[in-house]
């Protein structure tokens, strides 16, 4: 087996904490602390992502050696290893929350790879300086989510953190899941998570929140240095970059909104500087339409980071991070600009995701109002946002009807309530498509590939979730194998493609979700 180089620049460049260990504390001037895992009785791997493993050159030997568990589990570290957990505040629920930091994430290293690099992060791996009162575990059920949304996403092609790889711990982690006071011990688990950079908002905005200047001024140009090392050096560059941070969120955010997902908890500590969707708690996916709805529990009564909300906080968390930049731009007119560039890349985005999910030609006058009330129709038709946009390649624009449509529907009474008013959408709908005149076959290939069939629906984690508590992972394995191709046609798994079944309506897990992971 060739060795993994490892090149940890993150400790190397930026100024750590002088303490090891997990002592709770508040860590100032520095970006990150040492911290080794803490071990676990029986590391066993559940699941892993072929396509990470190809990413980072971990060939199949290494994976299945009894070592590659023992690493991943928090057990043993490979050569060159060098564990920290970064430090970091963030804004929670609109309010400022003061020092967060990995309470129970611990980065390994960064590892060279095919010439990128790649920082390699436990979930679950134990106590660290920031794990406040908590025990910094991760719970099966919350680490399964992880593992496969993370790649889900990538494979939908949302930015997004990866996910290498699944190792149960053969120990049981404590939660109260319905914070009602009857905790329960679950099995644990660590998910091993990669990104080219866990740096977040909240990386900035707790140096800036301090007045810890020079460290703030540091994180800014180790993190362009090595996370967009494309921008040219000058006068403009850090301009630049914040436009860039700008723009990648806004790209992230537009992608979700086409896929249907909705986040949760979209915290500034949560918020990727390079807009890679980061930290999968209690998400969801959009079934029965709905812009109000949010899976997580805890945001149930003001919905802050429901569905149709996400853009206008992806902008307010800019927000916070330009304020927290503020001392280190000196004037305002970048961090505005790089402000303005996320609105016009947002605008951009969402005509170009209206003109593939319709299969038009171009977003022309009248085609952001047929979207919305198209939209307008699933919400008050109660139809399934996935199967209904699917629904529309299929389509006939010479003779339009509601049949691709049908499995969309929810409920008899709401599809009997808008039929009218959908046929008369259609009939509107299929005179744009006939005047766009796209070749049918270039106009299906585009709608299938802006609309995904399969998405990671909560109830089809559940079933996979509930199989691996009994002791049988293989559901992960099959359900990761179908979202590896979630805009293909796949004869045979029509059962991953259905609308949410009656039995999963109200069951925790699968629609609703607590934060308790
Ligand atoms: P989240 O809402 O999952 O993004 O977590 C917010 C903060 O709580 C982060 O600083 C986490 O590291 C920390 N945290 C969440 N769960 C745990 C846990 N079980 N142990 C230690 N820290 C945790
Ligand atoms: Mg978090």
């Amino acid at each position: 087996m060739t060795a993994l180089v490892f090149d940890n620049r993150f400790l190397r460049e930026l100024p750590g904490d002088p303490e090891q260990g997990a002592r709770r504390r508040q860590v100032r001037g520095a970006a990150w602390s040492p911290v080794t895992p803490t071990p676990v009785a029986a590391p066993r791997l559940l699941a892993h992502s072929p396509e990470v493993a190809a990413l980072l050159g971990i060939s199949a030997q290494r994976l299945h050696a009894p070592a590659f568990a023992e690493v991943f589990g928090g057990n043993a570290l490979y050569p060159g290893m060098q564990p920290w957990a970064a430090n970091y505040g963030g804004h929670q629920f609109g309010h400022w929350a003061g020092q967060l930091g990995d309470g129970r994430a611990i980065s390994l290293g960064e590892l060279l790879a095919d010439g990128r690099r790649w920082e390699l992060q436990l979930k679950g791996a134990g106590p660290t300086p920031y794990s406040r009162g908590a025990d910094g575990r991760a719970v099966l059920r919350s680490s399964i989510r992880e593992f496969l949304c993370s790649e889900a996403m990538h494979h939908l092609g949302v930015p997004s953190t990866r996910a290498l790889c699944l190792v149960a711990t053969g120990e049981r982690v404590v939660r109260d899941m319905f914070y009602d006071g009857r905790p329960q011990a679950e099995p644990g688990a660590v998910v091993c998570r990669v990104a080219p950079s866990f740096l977040r908002f909240g990386s900035f905005e707790l140096p800036a929140a301090r007045g810890e200047q020079a460290l703030l001024q540091r994180l800014v140009d180790v993190c362009i240095d090595r996370d967009f090392p494309h921008l040219a050096a000058g006068p403009s560059r850090r301009a630049d970059w914040f436009a860039e941070v700008c723009t990648r969120t806004a790209t992230m955010v537009a992608q979700w909104m086409r896929v249907g997902f909705v986040h949760g908890v979209m915290n500034t500590d949560n918020m990727s500087i390079l807009g890679l969707t980061l930290d999968y708690g209690p998400y969801g996916w959009v079934e029965d339409y709905d812009p109000d709805w949010t899976p997580n529990t805890t945001d149930a009564q003001d919905r802050r980071y429901r569905f149709g909300a996400q853009v206008q906080v992806a902008y307010w968390n800019l927000v916070r991070l330009a304020q927290a930049l503020a001392p280190v731009f000196g004037e305002a007119g970048p961090l505005q600009a790089g402000l303005d560039a996320f609105r016009a890349r947002q605008a951009d985005e969402e005509r170009a995701h209206l003109v593939a999910k319709l299969g038009l030609d171009a977003c022309r006058e009248g085609d952001e109002a047929l979207m919305a009330r198209f939209q307008e129709l699933l919400q008050r038709g109660e139809m399934d946002m996935t199967l209904a946009f699917r629904g529309l390649a299929g389509v006939d624009p010479r003779q339009a009807d509601a049949g691709t449509l049908e499995a969309a529907f929810y409920s008899p009474a709401r599809r009997a309530e808008v039929m009218p008013d959908l046929l008369a959408w259609l009939d509107q709908y299929a005179a744009r498509v006939r005047d766009a005149a796209l070749p049918g076959e270039v106009r299906r290939r585009q709608m299938a590939a802006a609309n995904p069939k399969y998405v990671l629906r909560n109830w089809l984690v559940q079933q996979a979730i509930d199989r691996a508590e009994q002791g049988d992972p293989a559901g992960i394995a099959d359900l990761l194998e179908v979202m590896r191709h979630p805009c293909d046609e796949q004869p045979g798994r029509e059962a991953f493609a259905q609308r949410r079944p009656d039995w999963a309506r109200e069951r925790a897990g699968c629609s609703m979700l607590s934060c308790s992971s």
